[in-house]
């Protein structure tokens, strides 16, 4: 590995390279925007040698052509396409094994994640020890009451049910260290919850707040139903306290029923037996078995996930690359 040099004075090809991951999907408008803001960024950071990995996730629009194009002008870009869409965990993942960096951010192309906060990041790794900096937005204006409302209630719940400590409202957006990332790799799960696994994995991590931004161009690629299911693979992925939450409830029903048994024999004993109550008993099965279904899919919940592991399918597939000539800086 390189040895680390930190100022801007140090010869060109000893610079640590500092590569920068950018998950795309249909994001034609927005990659101008970013590249831009980037290159304005890049003056303040002199100690440190920027690449831009663009993972073209499976994007049905312009994304691809134009960066290629970019290519052709820009020398710290490079591209990964993959094959379809297969998320932004997916593509996340892709970035992070192609990164050459000794840092490695990982950031929105929508510029939801400010890049003005990247030199102060490097700075935090650089001279105050971290491993990683995170980012957490301490405000969700812009976005619609309902989802904020799902959104702080998942962070609440997971946060009571798993042990891994994921903070709400923190970003995607991060800087890590090489050992870091080294770390997070070494995690070959398939299924996988970013934000619980960089948590997971340890290290010193700060955490920088920020405003919410609203995206610069395009709209968000999130459904709530995409949210929905993310936040299933969150808790599915890093607790298993539902498995216990469906014993809970077959040992209250179990304690009810003998209650029930009980009142059933004594009233039968003293009054003799009335033939009534149909409507009760209906209610009750009805919604016995609906807790028993609850509970059954619960455990399907980890069977799934458990299927698609023992799968050992890829997590994605690089259909395409292309790299910038940028070797001649690097010696
Ligand atoms: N993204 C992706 N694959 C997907 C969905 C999103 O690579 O299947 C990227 C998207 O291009 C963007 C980032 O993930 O750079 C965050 O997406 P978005 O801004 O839509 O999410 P939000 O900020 O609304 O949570
Ligand atoms: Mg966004």
């Amino acid at each position: 590995m390189n040895r680390i040099e930190h100022s801007p004075a140090a010869i060109e090809n000893s610079l640590p390279v500092l590569s920068v991951i950018v998950p795309c999907y249909n994001e034609e408008e927005a990659i101008n925007i970013f590249v831009d803001s980037i290159s304005k960024v890049k003056a303040d950071m002199l100690g440190v040698e920027i690449e831009l990995i663009f993972v073209d996730d499976g994007s049905t629009d312009e994304t691809l052509p134009i960066l290629r194009k970019l290519l052709e002008t820009e020398t710290y870009i490079d591209y990964i396409s993959l094959s379809r869409n297969f998320g932004k965990e997916a593509a996340m993942l892709a970035g992070l094994e192609a990164a050459r960096g000794e840092y490695i951010a990982v950031m929105d192309v929508d510029l939801q994640d400010p890049p003005e906060l990247l030199p102060g990041m490097l700075n935090a790794i650089i001279n105050e020890g971290y491993d990683c900096v995170a980012t957490r937005r301490v405000t969700r204006k812009g976005e619609s009451p309902i989802r904020s409302y799902f959104a702080r209630s998942f962070y609440k719940l997971i946060n009571k049910i798993s042990k891994t400590e994921i903070v709400d409202g923190v970003r995607d957006y991060r800087l890590m260290t090489r050992r870091f990332v080294e770390a997070v790799l070494s995690l070959k799960e398939y299924n996988r919850f970013s934000k619980g696994l960089f948590s997971w994995v340890g290290f010193r991590t700060k955490l920088i707040e920020f405003e919410n931004v609203p995206r610069a161009a395009g709209n968000t690629k999130w459904s709530f139903w995409k949210l929905f299911v993310y936040a299933i693979d969150g808790v599915v992925g890093f607790s298993t306290a539902p498995l216990a939450l469906s014993s809970l409830f077959g040992i209250i029903f179990f304690l009810v029923a003998i209650l029930g048994m009980v009142f059933v024999i004594v009233r039968r004993a003293i009054f003799g037996d009335p033939v009534s109550g149909w409507a009760s008993t209906v209610c009750i099965i009805l919604f016995v078995s609906g807790i028993q279904l609850f509970c059954v899919s619960i455990l399907g919940q980890y069977l799934a996930k458990a299927y698609l592991e023992t799968k050992r399918r890829p997590v994605y597939i690089v259909k395409e690359t292309g790299e910038a000539s940028h070797d001649e800086h690097r010696g």
